[in-house]
């Protein structure tokens, strides 16, 4: 089985958009607030956006089962208050949900969490257990930076987080560190701030003793790890100077890292730098970077070409890359198939 660990409903029908600009609108003019009844997306609607899209391209591209959140760049937790996002996740969660049972063969939830700047993340519990719980989501999406590119909240290592974590642990889920969009100038949201945050919560966890807390929680850090495996030396070394145990302890048996990286370099370096075992498939397809590279005639980001074409990885390797990690590291997602008899 190949199973995409990192895929966004990047091609929800129009209508969502339309609703999301009339509930921003809402935030200056309280008259205009939408209702969230007020969306109707009928389910023809969401089969024909997967069937062109993402399902299309996961046969074309041989990829079995996407654990599929809301459009990460849409969250966009900084806009409005916490109502705002509380209703806009619901919103966003339940199409994800409906998108799994249109399709219960090809894709599997995760949550995009009620987030908001300043905001105890306690406020996002409701929303996390509705999403595991009802739906069925076997992770969620955590954003570190919920100002959207400021950095207003604490490291991840601090307690402000720990009510997520307990009820990560408590219910047996991994989170992505996921941020979102950029409204700070300087860093481009994709290009940027995306690959910024996966490489400051490396860091913030290397500085903070977190899994000491929580030995059994775990993340996955996406877009391969930002700038994380490039720099293995520094982060090794770094640790060593803040007299940390190795980062094979300290890190390593609670953070993976996706294969969200779209050429084969780069795919070789993670799978050289990286244990195996810490490595998930994962294409973030019709995502950022959706053009065809000019230097293979292949889609960018059609990653399971560069997991099939590099050197560093045996047949054993590749299945836990495809799918033995991804079981491992999603529980419930392990639950949800061996139910079926896979
Ligand atoms: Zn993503």
């Amino acid at each position: 089985m190949i199973i995409d660990i990192h895929g966004h409903y990047t091609t929800a029908p129009k209508a969502l958009e339309e609703w999301r600009n009339r509930q921003i609108a809402g935030i200056k003019d309280p008259a205009q607030m939408p209702k969230a009844a007020e969306l109707r997306i009928s389910d023809d609607e969401l089969r024909e956006t997967i069937e062109t899209n993402q399902l299309k391209k996961m046969r074309e591209r041989g990829s079995d089962l996407t654990i599929f959140s809301p459009r990460a760049s849409f969250m966009a937790h900084h806009i409005g208050d916490f109502q705002v996002s509380a209703t806009w996740a619901a919103i966003c969660n339940e199409l994800c949900y409906r998108v799994s049972q249109l399709f219960p063969d090809h894709f599997i939830g995760a949550a995009m969490l009620p987030q908001s700047p300043g905001v105890d993340p306690t406020s996002c519990i409701p929303e996390l257990e509705k999403s595991v719980k009802e739906y069925g989501f076997v992770g969620i999406n955590l954003n570190p930076d919920p100002s959207g590119g400021h950095w207003t909240s604490p490291p991840l290592t601090d307690r402000h987080w720990y009510p997520i974590y307990e009820k990560m642990v408590e219910l047996d889920i991994p989170a992505m560190i996921h941020v979102s969009t950029s409204c700070n100038a300087c860093f481009h949201t994709t290009g940027a701030h995306y690959i910024n945050a996966d490489t400051t919560a490396v860091m913030q966890l290397i500085q903070g003793d977190l899994f000491k807390d929580f030995p059994t929680l775990k993340f996955v850090i996406p877009h391969g790890g930002g700038a994380a495996p490039y720099h293995w030396g520094r982060y090794r070394g770094l640790a060593q100077e803040l007299k940390k145990p190795l980062l094979s302890e300290h890190l390593l048996n609670n953070v993976f890292f996706d294969t969200c990286v779209y050429h084969q370099p780069g795919i070789d370096l993670l799978t050289k730098v990286i244990p195996v075992d810490n490595v998930l498939f994962a294409s973030e397809m019709i995502g950022a970077v959706k053009g065809i590279d000019p230097e293979t005639g292949y889609y960018y980001d059609d990653t399971k070409r560069y997991i099939e074409a590099t050197l560093n990885l045996s047949a054993a390797d590749r299945y836990k890359v495809y799918e033995g990690n991804a079981r491992r590291v999603y529980p419930r997602l392990d639950a949800a198939l061996k139910q079926k008899g896979k």
